[in-house]
């Protein structure tokens, strides 16, 4: 079977093939994002291999139908860039990665954090010019901060566990909440307003869906205490940058650090060094000393690369041979 693999860059080679090393499957790499004008690309391929910026709305859908590709493998745990309702409906098979290393995330909160409080970012560069003056690197620290974590799954399990071990209390928001494991690390379970008022960190860890896209909008914001920080490594969709924006103009919002933005699919994963960034809102954020981007890194280990790519070959092999897996959608 082929397979076409969309937005791939070297290391999306080397882990696919590695793990699909010795298959009877055919692996074509391709640089360009699937959306609209790429999707007749995969005319003739059984399955696809996407990531978090492409596009899976009902036009492209329709373009991969027509080329008869059935099997659409997401090579990421979220899936709020598929349109599920016309996928169900042309057929396709869908699956994801679901866990593949909640660590990987969860920990890229705690370096965003570390960063940010310690300004280690900025010590590094000045020792290396000579310069061992501490003006402007005061700090905060973590330990008996009260940590809200909003969306308590796998990664948000992860980091409230981490932040348990620096000495925080936690609060918890989640639909379907887990009382037991919350008991077991004393995390308690309130209202998302009684979060916002309660937290002086707050960690996002829910999916993007319908129903929550802007959930920290400008309300939420104003409900935070006053020099929150706020960490969104879920999806770029949940937060209303503008509204961030506004709030730390006014110096309401504390600290802002970010590993997804919700207009990300223009500038993520791209070297954007040597061209003008249109974006003003972003490129504004990066003025601030207290905002911290990176670029949708949080994935990014080894350990997780290889799952994914393991996971992603034994999500394909179950959809084909019509066994369960529990990386499908639907
Ligand atoms: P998960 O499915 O294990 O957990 C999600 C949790 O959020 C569940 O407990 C669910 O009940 C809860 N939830 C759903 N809607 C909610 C809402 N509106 N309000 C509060 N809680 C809600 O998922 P996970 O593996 O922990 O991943 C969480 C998210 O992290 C993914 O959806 C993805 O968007 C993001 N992610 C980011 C990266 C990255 O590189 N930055 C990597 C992997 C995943």
């Amino acid at each position: 079977m082929k397979i076409a693999l969309f937005s791939c860059k070297p290391y999306d080679r080397d882990y696919f093939s590695a793990a699909f090393a010795n298959s009877d499957y055919q692996l074509d790499f391709f640089t360009a994002a699937c959306d609209e004008q790429s999707a007749a690309i995969a005319a003739n391929y059984s399955a696809i291999c996407v990531f978090v910026n492409d596009r899976l709305n009902a036009d492209v859908l329709r373009v991969l139908a027509a080329g008869k590709t059935r099997y659409i493998a997401l090579r990421c745990a979220g899936y709020n860039n598929l349109d599920i309702a016309v996928a169900k409906q042309l057929g396709f098979k869908c699956a994801r990665v679901p866990d593949y290393s909640p660590a990987a995330v969860a920990e890229h909160v705690l370096a965003l954090l570390l960063t940010l409080y310690r300004s280690t970012h900025k010590a590094y560069n000045r020792v290396r010019e000579g310069n061992f003056s501490l003006f402007g690197l005061q700090g905060q620290e973590i330990r008996g901060k009260t940590v809200g974590i909003i969306g308590t799954g796998k990664i948000g399990r992860v980091t409230a566990e981490i932040f348990h071990g620096f000495g925080c209390q936690l609060l918890g928001y989640d639909i379907a909440p887990d009382h037991a494991w919350a008991q077991s690390l004393g995390l308690r379970y309130c209202e998302q307003s009684t979060l916002y008022q309660q937290s002086d960190i707050i960690s996002l860890h829910c999916p993007l869906t319908a129903d929550n896209h802007h959930m920290i909008d400008a309300q939420a914001l104003k409900q935070m205490k006053p020099g929150v920080t706020l960490i969104n490594t879920s999806r770029g969709g949940l937060l209303d940058t503008d509204a961030a924006y506004q709030a730390l103009k006014e110096r309401h919002l504390g600290f802002l650090a970010i590993d997804v933005y919700e207009e990300e699919g223009n500038l993520f994963f791209e070297d954007l060094s040597t061209d003008i960034i249109m974006d003003d809102l972003f490129m504004r954020l990066t003025t601030f000393p207290n905002v911290l981007i990176t670029g949708h890194q949080g994935f990014f280990t080894e350990h997780a690369l290889i799952n994914i790519a393991r996971t992603t070959r034994d999500n394909i092999v179950a959809m084909q041979s019509d066994s369960a897996c529990a990386g499908l959608i639907y």
